[in-house]
């Protein structure tokens, strides 16, 4: 089953919402009927239009530095934009790390203004945590605060891999280079997690769950940072195989069966008159129940739109890539003409061998 559902895509960007969003969502909904309080669904929902404003606004500065931006999917504690690959400049690191926040402030100082030529309306800022609804002034000003808070949480809290925490790392990367200055902030990262923990323990329990993330995000930060070391200069078709097994699309699930217990790999490309047209994996295999087997082809499970990459790609691309999109294996593409296909084992292992000799 799918993780996320797509429910549009904006300047190219598809948008999902993950399922575990979308149960919140429908819980929040519900309570708000149940509860006869609307509003709390009216929070909601502008918190995450907002999420998705900020998101935008990181994957723009992104797209405008030629990085590409995969897609943008809503959990239950944020957004996250997923990037094709992460900036090696810690220039554009910082500059699309403050532009999520960047644009909470910004939205929020337009707000402000409308908020103080209407009548009395600055005068309902404070008390600041009180976000009762009765007018639109009241939605308006809802729409200030969760900027600000939204904005401030992001930037301020100085936690890799929290925008903050990037912005500190890209700082500090400008001085010391990128390996050090993510060594600093990842552990200054885990140390802020922990504190969150402890504090969201006892008062908040929304920060136990960000501290987790923050934790796992961090160590995920060290680790690709040790493995784009180790795979420094090494293209894909330093670690592809060459030989590749094809399967035909009129082959049946049962000869297909055959192929994969052979040479157990997990996924085969799909190749008519010479040049590649899907891509079919086990996962394909196990999904239609065995007694289908014999009737069912391989081009009627087939997935067609393949990601492909150039045997010129950088493994570490490759990889994060895979990693993004929930792939194991890609085809390796030169000239129209499938020259290869490389593995997300293939690489991880290579960096492996790479660290045992270093
Ligand atoms: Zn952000």
């Amino acid at each position: 089953m799918k993780e996320s559902v797509k429910i549009g895509t904006l300047f190219g960007i598809p948008i999902e919402l993950h399922i575990l969003f979308i149960l919140l969502m429908v819980f929040v909904f519900a309570i708000s009927l149940i509860s006869g309080r609307l509003d709390i669904f009216v929070y909601l929902s502008l918190l995450f239009f907002t999420v998705v404003l900020h998101e935008f606004s990181h994957s723009l500065v992104a797209m405008s530095r030629n990085i590409k931006i995969e897609k943008i999917t809503l959990f239950p504690i944020g957004g996250v934009s997923a990037m094709e690959k992460m900036p090696e400049d810690p220039k554009e690191e910082f500059m699309i790390s403050i532009a999520g926040p960047g644009l909470n402030f910004l939205f929020a100082a337009l707000t402000y203004l409308i908020i103080a030529l209407i009548p009395g309306g600055s005068s309902r800022i404070f008390p600041f945590f009180d976000f009762r609804l009765f007018s639109f002034l009241d939605l308006l000003v809802l729409f200030f605060k969760v900027n600000v808070l939204l904005g401030a949480f992001n930037l301020f809290i100085p936690a890799l891999p929290m925008d903050g925490g990037r912005v500190l790392r890209a700082l500090l990367a400008m001085k010391i280079g990128f390996n050090a200055a993510t060594d600093i902030a990842a552990g200054l990262a885990k140390l802020i997690a922990i504190m969150m923990f402890l504090f969201g323990m006892f008062f908040n329990w929304w920060l136990l769950v960000i501290s987790f993330f923050v934790y796992v995000g961090a160590s995920q930060e060290l680790e690709s940072m040790e493995i784009s070391a180790l795979l420094k200069g090494i293209k894909v078709k330093d670690v592809m195989s060459s030989k590749v097994i094809y399967v035909s699309e009129d082959m049946s699930l049962e000869e297909f069966s055959d192929i994969i217990l052979e040479h157990r790999h997990m996924g085969y490309p799909v190749i008519k008159d010479g040049s590649l047209i899907g891509i079919i994996t086990f996962t394909d295999l196990a999904r239609i129940p065995k007694t289908k087997w014999r009737e069912i082809k391989v081009g009627d499970v087939m997935s067609k739109d393949v990601v492909t990459v150039s045997p010129e790609d950088n493994t570490i691309d490759v990889l994060t890539k895979m990693m993004k999109l929930g792939i194991g294996r890609v085809p390796v593409v030169k000239d129209g003409q499938v020259v290869g296909i490389v593995s997300r084992t293939d690489i991880v292992r290579t960096a492996q061998v790479l660290k045992l000799r270093r």
